[in-house]
């Protein structure tokens, strides 16, 4: 089928239905990037079609031509609303966001156009009044302006957009099927006119191309003018295989000076991460353009302590005040006390006076605990956070 995904991107495509056996993906520990212990996704493939998509790599098992091949998971209300249903559960679900998107395909690529899973899912997440964030980088969000601001008076909804810079001629080289950077800024600027929370999630940078100081501080200034409320950073990973080589051919085509600069940094390993140093340096880079800029580069707690349960919302504080101090350049233990407490199986008030028996937790620590368990905040995690 022949299909117009955006104007000027016409695609040749096979949409496939199929049948979920689950929905709900659960992190055993919660997620500190998107505060959330449940994920999911309703089309596996994704017609954006994004050059540095890692869904593309073999490890993800996605069939058939990504980009071109989509399949739809037609039951995935049904299965959800099993899920969810707290009648058929021995234990409630844990209190946490519940994440849209990311993975293998965006929740408002050009199908949801048509089967309207995630707008479906969303009125689930309203019935059961549980808090959502979403990652995409379509406009179609503003569809369900509705109700996303329906969940947001009885819990929580934050959406995020990605970009992997502002600059528009690149992302119609590295991002065919998505809308125009200034047509998401755009979206963020509508959202938080409606009151709702939105981020940018500067990921990936693309290196040597938008991982430029000048294009992360154009990216920056407009995020902040759109009324972003934070941003979330990171570098790209390039996994051996279809999306390597899909990526190289791009590279070939529109940048072929720099093919030799990516084999230096990007060495064979299995999880297609670049060279350490390489991603030292764009990390430092950006953490000085944010602190400039004053934006806050994790999800502030003001966003999610009342969606946790304590010892998610201690998890989530601590991973958070690890990241931001190894921004800094300095150490910190405070990503191992996150682990070990993320490893509890009872609430961690009840260990109020032994705290330091867990692994990675000292004098310090314990403090910063005891803060948080009878305030939901710490003093030093916000000093990290606003750059005070
Ligand atoms: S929108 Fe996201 S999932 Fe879709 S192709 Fe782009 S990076 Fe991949």
């Amino acid at each position: 089928m022949n299909i117009n995904i955006k104007k000027g991107y016409t695609k040749e495509v096979n949409i496939r239905e199929i049948q979920a056996k689950s929905i709900l993906r659960k992190h055993k520990k919660i997620d500190s990037w998107f505060v959330s212990r449940y994920g999911m996704n309703f089309y596996r493939g994704c017609l954006h079609n994004c050059v540095y998509c890692d869904g593309r790599a073999e490890k993800y098992n996605v069939e058939g031509e990504f980009g071109e091949d989509v399949a739809v998971k037609i039951n995935a209300i049904e299965i959800l609303k099993r899920e969810l249903d707290p009648a058929r559960k021995r234990k409630p679900m844990k209190k946490s966001f519940f994440m849209l998107g990311g993975g293998v395909g965006d929740s408002y690529q050009y199908v949801e156009k048509k089967y309207q899973l995630t707008r479906k899912a969303l009125e689930l997440f309203c019935a059961f009044k549980h808090p959502v964030q979403i990652l995409t980088k379509s406009t179609l969000v503003k569809r369900d302006v509705d109700i996303l601001k329906k969940i947001n008076e009885q819990s929580k909804v934050i959406v995020n957009f990605s970009f992997s810079s502002v600059d528009e001629r690149i992302s119609k080289i590295f991002e065919p099927g998505v809308p125009l950077p200034g047509e998401r800024l755009e979206t963020i600027t509508y959202l938080k006119n409606e009151g709702l929370t939105c981020g940018m999630f500067l990921m990936p940078v693309i290196p040597f191309i938008t991982d430029k100081p000048d294009l992360m501080e154009k990216s920056i200034v407009s995020a902040k003018e759109a009324g972003a409320d934070f941003i979330i950073f990171s570098g790209m990973t390039l996994k051996q295989g279809r999306q390597q080589n899909y990526f190289y051919e791009v590279i070939k085509k529109y940048y072929p000076e720099l093919l030799s600069e990516y084999q230096h940094i990007y060495l064979p390993g299995e999880w297609g991460n670049a060279i350490p140093e390489y991603y030292q340096a764009i990390h430092e880079a950006f953490y000085s353009l944010a602190k400039r800029y004053k934006i806050p580069i994790r999800i502030p707690a003001d966003f999610y302590r009342d969606y946790l349960n304590e010892n998610d919302l201690v998890v989530v504080i601590l991973d958070q005040m690890d990241y931001l101090l190894k921004m800094m350049g300095r150490k910190s233990p405070y990503g191992y006390s996150a682990y070990s407490i993320s490893q509890l199986n009872q609430p961690i008030s009840s260990m109020r006076t032994d705290l330091k028996k867990l692994k990675g937790v000292g004098e310090t620590t314990e403090r910063i605990i005891i803060e948080i368990l009878d305030t939901k905040r710490s003093a030093y995690y916000e000093k990290l956070l606003w750059y005070l």
